[in-house]
């Protein structure tokens, strides 16, 4: 763990284990944090605070371009262990690691632009300005599928605003979490500025920080069902909250769509991360007149996709990260498939020598897939593409709105006016027209519905770190 500016083992002395997902080798151990160590850090933020919210912004950026530069320097160190702590394949996990240090960039600018107002009164002998300043001690708790850069996108916009932090990583990406707080350290973030509380058991940790009256916001990046539980409890304290929850993401393809172009789309977004991605489509919902060549393409993609080890070369699709995983998948297909899918491809787990030790599943095409199969309604977090039909637009649209998510939708359609048209009426916070990657640390991340609330990334990203203040000022 890293509190005040030192590495330090757990109050309790207890270590856990990370594991490779692929092979079940064991990678290292970490300390096993509890609430004494959590508080430990929150003390530690606490007392860091007023230090570090007095440094110019420009002082706050030069450290986070420091952490930049050095993410970018350690990069392929840092994908090698992102790929055997997670999964991904060493090409995806490079993606990631200059996707988590695009966030170091963008907020170190940022923290140089946030501005106030200057509002004008209705009396001529008043003055009001606008000030915005740090929400004060923040903590963060992050999942194990984007390890690293769903840290640094909470961490750097805490830093700029002014703001210190506790961050608990997921108990499976611990490792990945300890060497991007190396890059914190190594860049000059000042000791307790920046905290890490690793753990097997996040409970008592979550406990400590809802209970400390000096955490004032909590960032949190997860599930939807833990994301409410901690929204409730942070809500009695009236504590701010970031939450970036499940999604399940709908792929319109309109019949005006090219079949072949959206069914490649759908394979590369599909099966990013081995459709642990929160922005993964849930859905394939496809015009019943061209359904047949975009299941054509989806399967010749899905034959050539490799599954295996990260690390070997060639692999595209990496494991599942565990046997809870493999499970759903099964439970998925079998329902979908019990109410009458047609299964095209795959939908069992991999088995045999590079596949025994790991949480492989085969990528899986389902076909005349229903809405009410268990896989409409439940995130699946996993590498199946169910395909239902429609036949217009109002349809289209009811459907991939039925859901309580709302992250992220994707439409393909060669008509403008359609495709404005649609995006307006879909209820979700992120829309791809013809175009599978609607983000960037430069544009605001986040849903709507049970999805989540407030932003990540963009100049939205800072603004979730910082209070507004009104001075009234009379001449
Ligand atoms: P999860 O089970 O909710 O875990 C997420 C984090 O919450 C982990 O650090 C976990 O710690 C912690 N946690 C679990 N139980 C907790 C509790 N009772 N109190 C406090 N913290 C607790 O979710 P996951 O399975 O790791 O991640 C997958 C989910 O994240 C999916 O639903 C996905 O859609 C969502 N996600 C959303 C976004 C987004 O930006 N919207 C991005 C990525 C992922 P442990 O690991 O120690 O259990």
């Amino acid at each position: 763990m890293y509190i005040n500016g030192e590495w330090q083992a757990a109050s309790s002395g207890k270590t856990f284990a990370s594991t490779n997902p692929a092979t079940g080798a064991l990678l290292g151990t970490v300390p096993d944090g509890g609430r004494a160590d959590a508080r430990r850090a929150i003390d530690a933020a606490t007392a860091a605070l007023s230090a570090w919210r007095t440094r110019t912004a420009y002082e706050r950026s030069e450290i986070l371009l420091a952490a930049h530069r050095m993410m970018l320097q350690r990069q392929d160190s840092l994908a090698t262990l992102m790929t055997k702590e997670q999964g991904k394949p060493l090409r995806m996990a490079r993606t990631e690691v200059g996707y988590a240090a695009d966030f170091l960039l963008w907020f170190a600018e940022e923290a140089k632009r946030v501005y106030g107002e200057v509002i004008p009164s209705a009396r001529t002998d008043q003055r009001f300005i606008v000030l915005q300043q740090p929400v004060g001690v923040c903590a963060a708790i992050t999942p194990w599928n984007y390890p690293i850069s769903m840290i640094t996108r909470k961490v750097a916009p805490a830093l700029a605003a002014g703001c210190t932090s506790v961050l608990k990583p997921a108990e499976q990406t611990p490792l990945c979490a300890v060497e991007t707080f190396r890059v914190f350290a190594d860049a000059g973030v000042p000791a307790g500025v920046v905290n890490l509380v690793t753990c097997s058991d996040p409970e008592p940790v979550a406990d400590e920080i809802l209970a400390e009256a000096s955490v004032r916001k909590i960032s949190f990046t997860g599930s939807t069902e833990i994301g409410k539980m901690i929204a409730a409890r942070a809500g009695g304290a009236m504590k701010r909250v970031s939450m970036e929850l499940g999604g399940h993401a709908p792929f319109l393809v309109f019949e005006d769509a090219n079949p072949e172009h959206a069914a490649k789309g759908a394979a590369l977004v599909k099966f990013l991360n081995t459709g642990q991605a929160c922005i993964c489509p849930n859905r394939f919902i496809v015009h019943r007149s061209i359904v047949e060549p975009f299941l054509a393409t989806l399967r010749a993609r899905v034959v050539k996709l490799v599954p295996g080890d990260g690390l070997v070369k060639g692999t595209t699709v990496g494991p599942l990260i565990d046997d809870v995983a493999l499970k759903k998948m099964q439970r998925q297909v079998g329902d979908a498939v019990d109410k009458g899918a047609k299964l095209l491809i795959g939908g069992s787990r991999l088995t045999g020598t590079t596949f025994d030790n790991g949480a492989f599943f085969a990528p899986t095409i389902l076909a005349d897939v229903t809405a009410e199969m268990l896989i409409c309604s439940e995130e699946t977090f996993g590498p199946i593409a169910p395909v239902l039909v429609f036949d217009d637009e109002d349809e289209a649209i009811a459907m991939a709105n039925a859901t309580t998510y709302g992250l992220a939708g994707y439409i393909y359609t060669r008509d403008l006016a359609r495709a404005i048209r649609v995006a307006e009426a879909l209820d979700f916070g992120m829309i791809g027209i013809n175009d599978i990657n609607p983000t960037s640390a430069a544009v605001p991340f986040g849903g709507i519905k049970e999805s989540g609330l407030g932003r990540e990334g963009a100049r939205a990203g800072i603004a979730e770190y910082l209070d507004t203040k009104v001075l009234g000022i009379a001449l």
